[in-house]
C-alpha cells in the first residue's frame, strides 16, 4: 500500500514552504518584505483545505508498513491542527501577522551608544575586549532599547494570542501546546532544576574565582562574562582576514568526508543596515537551497557562528529530499544538536590549526570547559520564555519582574535598576519554545560523543573524524525522521535523555 496521495499533498505544501521561506531570507538579508504574509496565508489554506485533511484521514486509517505509519503519523500532526475549528485558524492567522510585524520591527531596529549608532556586533565586542567596567555595563543595557518597541508592537498581544491558542486547543498552556506539536514529553523540564543545582553551585563558584582573577570583584555579572572569557582566552579576539572564511570552513568539513563546495550553500555574512543582527540558516529547500545569514567582523571567536550554521546546511545536504514527510518529523533537538557539535571545533585543532600553533591549546582547552558549564546559565532563557507563558502579563514591568524573578530562582542572581535586555533575542517573538533545541541538542552531542568514543575506543572525535561523519551520517542523520527525538536517543544511547549525559 502506497500513499502516493499523500506525498503529492505534500510536494505542493513543499512549494509553498520554498516561496515563503526565499521571501523571509529577503526579509532578513534586506528588511524588505515582498508578501510574506501573503506566503503565510497560501500555506495556511493549503492546510485548512477540506480536501486535503480528506486525504491525509483517509490514509491514515490504512493498514499500512511502519515507515508509512510513521510518515502518516507526521502528516497528520500538520493538518490535525487546522481542523479544530474556526477560532483556531484565525488564530492562527492573527499569530501568524503579529509575529511577521514585530519580526521586521526586530530585524531592522538599530541600537544607539552615545547619541551613535551601534551594531549587535560592535556592542559584543566591547563586551568581550573592554577594560572599562562601567563601559561594559553600559554597552550591555543598549540592548535593552528594543523592549519597548517590541511591546508597542504589540509583543504582549502575541503572548496572549499564543495563550489563547493553546487553550482553544485544549493544551494546559503553550509550553505543553508546543511540546505536543514537537512530540516531546510535556514533563521534560521537571526536575531540571534539582538536577541542575549542584552544577549551577560549581558555576556561581567557578564565575566568582574568575571575576576574583581577571576583574578583582567577588561577583561576576552579565556584563563581565564576555570579558572574563576573553581574559580565559585572549586568542579567540584575534583578528583574522574573513575574506577568506569560505576556505577555512570548506578545509574543515573535508576531513569528515564532506565537501560542501558539492552543496548549494549561499554566504551572506557582513553586517549592512537593514539586515537581520543575529545569525541563522534559512533551510530553503532541503538537499536543494541552503542559506546562511551572519554577521561577523573579523573576530576569530566569530568563526563559531559560521561553523554553526554550516552545520545546518551540511545537515540539510545530508537528508535525502525526496523524504519530504520524513524530514518534517526530525526534532528541533538533532537540528540544533549538529549544528552545536560542528560549532564546538572552535577549539579544537581539526579547526584552529589553519590559524594558531598548538600554543593556545591550553587555553582553549580551560575555555571549552568553562563555556560547557557557563551555558547552563542560558536555561535561565529557557525558563524565562517558558514563565511568559505562565504567568499573567498586562505590562512591561511585568515581563521584567517575570525575568529577575526567573534568574533569581535559577542562579541566585539580584535584580538590577536597569531594564533587562530581553527583547533583543528574536527567539522569544519568532520562535517560542525553541531555546531548549539548543541546549538539549547540546546534551544530544555529548552523548553522541560519549558513545562514538566508546564504540570507536578513541578519547575524542578528532581522532577519527570520518569515521565520526559516517557515524553521525548512519545514527543521527538516516533514521532522525523516522522516531521521535526521545525515541531516538534511546535507540543511540540505550537510555533515557537525561541530563546526566551532559556533565
Ligand atoms: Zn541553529
Amino acid at each position: 500500500m502506497t500513499i502516493e496521495k499523500v506525498n503529492q499533498l505534500f510536494q505542493e505544501l513543499e512549494k509553498l514552504q520554498v516561496k515563503a521561506s526565499k521571501l523571509g531570507w529577503v526579509q532578513y538579508t534586506t528588511g524588505y518584505d515582498f508578501g510574506i504574509e501573503e506566503a503565510h496565508k497560501e500555506i495556511m489554506d493549503f492546510l485548512q483545505d477540506e480536501k486535503n485533511y480528506e486525504i491525509v484521514c483517509e490514509y491514515k486509517e490504512k493498514d499500512l508498513d511502519p515507515i508509512n505509519n510513521r510518515r502518516m503519523e507526521i502528516a497528520y500532526n500538520i493538518f490535525k491542527p487546522y481542523h479544530l475549528s474556526k477560532e483556531i485558524n484565525e488564530l492562527n492567522l492573527e499569530i501568524s501577522k503579529k509575529t511577521n510585524d514585530l519580526s521586521r520591527i526586530l530585524n531592522t531596529f538599530r541600537f544607539n551608544m552615545d547619541g551613535k549608532e551601534i551594531t549587535s556586533v560592535e556592542i559584543d565586542q566591547i563586551l568581550s575586549k573592554e577594560e572599562d567596567r562601567k563601559f561594559r555595563k553600559k554597552a550591555y543595557f543598549v540592548r535593552n532599547q528594543i523592549n519597548e518597541a517590541l511591546v508597542d508592537g504589540g509583543f504582549i498581544e502575541l503572548i496572549n494570542l499564543r495563550k489563547q491558542l493553546a487553550k482553544a486547543c485544549g493544551s494546559e498552556d503553550f509550553v505543553e501546546y508546543q511540546l505536543e506539536k514537537d512530540e516531546l514529553s510535556p514533563d521534560i523540564f521537571s526536575g531540571w532544576k534539582e538536577e541542575l543545582e549542584e552544577y549551577i553551585d560549581l558555576l556561581n563558584e567557578r564565575r566568582s574565582q574568575y571575576a576574583n582573577k581577571y576583574i578583582h570583584e567577588e561577583e561576576m555579572f552579565p556584563w563581565d562574562e564576555e570579558y572574563v572569557k576573553s581574559q580565559i582566552s585572549p586568542s579567540l579576539n584575534t583578528t583574522v582576514d574573513m575574506s577568506n572564511y569560505y576556505d577555512a570552513i570548506r578545509d574543515f568539513f573535508i576531513n569528515f568526508g564532506i565537501n560542501i563546495d558539492e552543496y548549494n550553500l549561499t554566504y551572506d555574512i557582513f553586517p549592512r543596515r537593514n539586515k537581520s543582527e543575529w545569525g541563522y540558516n534559512f533551510p530553503i529547500e532541503t538537499g536543494k537551497d541552503s542559506r546562511i545569514l551572519a554577521n561577523v567582523k573579523n573576530q576569530y571567536s566569530e568563526y563559531k557562528v559560521l561553523l554553526h550554521e554550516t552545520g545546518h546546511g551540511v545537515h540539510s545536504f545530508l537528508q535525502d529530499p525526496s523524504e519530504i514527510i520524513l524530514n518534517k518529523g526530525i526534532s528541533g533537538i538533532i537540528t540544533e544538536g549538529i549544528a552545536n557539535l560542528f560549532g564546538g571545533f572552535l577549539y579544537d585543532e581539526l579547526f584552529y590549526k589553519n590559524f594558531f600553533s598548538d600554543d593556545v591549546e591550553e587555553e582553549f582547552k580551560e575555555m571549552a570547559q568553562y563555556e560547557k558549564l557557563s551555558y547552563l546559565r542560558f536555561i535561565g532563557n529557557i525558563f524565562f520564555d517558558h514563565a511568559l507563558y505562565r504567568n499573567d502579563i498586562d505590562s512591561i514591568e511585568d515581563i521584567y519582574d517575570l525575568y529577575f524573578k526567573t534568574y533569581e530562582e535559577l542562579f541566585g542572581d539580584k535584580p538590577y535598576n536597569e531594564a533587562p535586555p530581553f527583547g533583543y533575542r528574536i527567539h522569544y517573538t519568532t520562535h517560542p519554545i525553541y531555546m531548549h533545541n539548543y541546549f538539549m541538542g547540546d546534551v544530544t552531542c555529548e552523548m553522541l560523543r560519549k558513545v562514538f568514543c566508546r564504540d570507536y575506543g578513541v578519547n575524542s572525535i578528532s581522532e577519527k573524524p570520518k569515521e565520526f561523519g559516517e557515524f553521525l551520517i548512519e545514527n543521527v542523520i538516516k533514521p532522525s525522521g523516522l522516531y521521535k527525538y526521545e525515541e531516538l536517543f534511546k535507540r543511540i544511547s540505550g537510555e533515557e535523555f537525561s541530563l546526566k549525559w551532559y556533565f
